[in-house]
């Protein structure tokens, strides 16, 4: 025996699944899922259909044309690396299971078994038609509005234990919401559809679809001509076509419009969420003109023109290198090089230090005496100071054992003092006032700290009053 399939435009196999079964009288569904040939407890997924060669059969139906059509399956195959297995799955008997190859319970929201349906189509279907279909465009997911009506779709969950065996009609009007819906959500809404359209016609693999959309990425002048992404020209246009607040909805690690922002990057290879890819092409086929002049302004770099003429006068009328340096933004480099290339006389090779200076400057770095004070003592730059203390083998940490020693005897000083200051106060009191000289000492010579204190007082013991005489 031959049956037919009802299947409308846009519907998904579920859905005309599902009308079958209720012209047929909706007859017990084990006995009717035997009818169509599937397992007795098999679970008809809304939009990631399993069996379906088995199911053409029944119905006489080409499997392809049921697979590309009537389910999520181009999606899926667009999004995920794994579309060969993913098409023998939902073309054989679901294993490996469809749902865990299209990564759903990573993309979508609760439970991978939903499906949704508009209330606005519902009611002019059934005003035009006498029926309403689950339509295969609102179930993409992370689709939350219908693309043709400012309206949320209602969701319905296909049910746990043996409900979700059952199969879901399309609701009645009356026990469905209808609640107004955001710029931003139909936007999404179209976007997505946009999308399953464009899988359904040109686009069939992963790698096809990370070539278009770079393509077109490129063409629009958001990747550089050395392959990086203008994150921040494709958040401003994201937010222009999603008419979004930008910023606020960018941060959020799990937003769409965010991962959109990631998938642009070259070589991104890892399976996101639908919308995410939905989101991008739409943004890039929302946008009017390749290289409008609002990105070319955005993208020309400005002419950079050198006040090479300033720099010359300055360094005529006796400004130093480095405050050329300072004053231009530009290196030591570029400004010996321009001085010598003019005829400019500088005095940076004439630099050359002394033996008997170079011997000054590092006796007195032994001694440990500041890098300022020895360039005031010996009237060189802080430059060579610096460059022979660097390269003298352990004059640094000997410094530095300098200064910590040093350190170590002013905090001992300062605590001395203050105690000879305050004779009467206590061990605390004393700490408060010197807290971080006490705290270097505590740290490194409790032996020297406890030394320098006064006396510690015994704790009075607890709950007894003190006598005052
Ligand atoms: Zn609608």
């Amino acid at each position: 025996m031959m049956l037919k399939l009802p299947l409308s435009h846009s519907e998904c196999l579920y859905s005309a699944i599902t009308r079958h079964w209720q012209m047929m009288g909706a007859p017990n569904t084990y006995r009717y899922r035997e009818l169509l040939g599937l397992p007795r407890r098999h679970r008809v997924h809304p939009f990631l259909t399993t069996h379906i060669t088995k199911l053409a059969q029944t119905f006489g139906a080409e499997p392809n044309e049921l697979l590309y059509k009537s389910t999520l399956f181009p999606v899926f195959r667009a999004v995920t690396p794994d579309g060969e297995k993913l098409e023998r799955a939902m073309l054989g008997d679901g294993q490996p299971s469809p749902v865990i190859l299209s990564r759903l319970p990573h993309v979508g929201r609760g439970s991978p078994f939903i499906i949704k349906c508009c209330p606005e189509c519902v009611r002019e279907e059934r005003e035009q038609k006498g029926f309403a279909i689950w339509h295969l465009h609102h179930q993409i997911p992370g689709v939350t509005t219908c693309d043709k009506h400012p309206t949320l779709l209602n969701v319905n969950v296909l049910g746990d234990g043996g409900a979700d065996r059952d199969f879901m009609t399309v609701p009645l009007l009356k026990a469905m919401q209808v609640k107004a819906a955001s710029r931003r959500d139909i936007a999404l809404a179209q976007s997505a559809t946009y999308f399953l359209n464009e899988c359904c016609t040109h686009i069939k693999t992963n790698c096809e679809l990370s070539n278009c959309l770079h393509q077109q990425l490129s063409e629009y002048g958001f990747i550089t001509a050395s392959g990086y992404v203008r994150q921040g020209d494709l958040k401003k246009a994201i937010a222009k076509v999603f008419s979004l607040q930008p910023a606020s909805e960018f941060n959020e690690s799990q937003s769409v419009f965010y991962k959109a922002c990631i998938i642009a990057r070259k070589h991104y290879e890892y399976c996101t969420h639908p919308l995410a890819y939905a989101t991008l092409l739409y943004t890039v086929a929302s946008l009017e003109h390749p290289r409008s002049d609002q990105f070319s302004e955005v993208f020309t770099p400005k002419a950079d023109v050198f006040p090479m003429v300033d720099l010359l006068s300055d360094a005529r009328n006796g400004l130093s290198i480095n405050q050329l340096c300072k004053k231009y933004a530009r290196s030591k480099c570029f400004v010996t090089r321009q001085l010598d290339l003019n005829g400019i006389e500088h005095d940076t090779n004439s630099m050359a230090t002394d033996s008997k200076v170079k011997d000054k400057i590092l006796s007195l770095a032994r001694r440990g005496i500041s890098r300022e004070k020895i360039v005031e003592e010996t009237g060189t730059g802080l430059g060579i100071v610096d460059k022979l203390i660097c390269n003298t083998p352990g004059l640094v940490e000997r410094r530095k054992a300098l200064r910590h020693k040093s350190k170590l005897a002013e905090c001992a000083e300062k605590i001395a003092q203050v105690c000879e200051a305050n004779p009467t106060l206590t061990r605390t009191q004393i700490r408060k006032l010197v807290e971080s000289e006490y705290a270097t000492l505590y740290k490194v010579d409790k032996k020297l700290l406890f030394a320098l204190l006064p006396p510690a007082k015994r704790p009075s013991p607890i709950g007894r009053k003190k006598t005052i005489h």
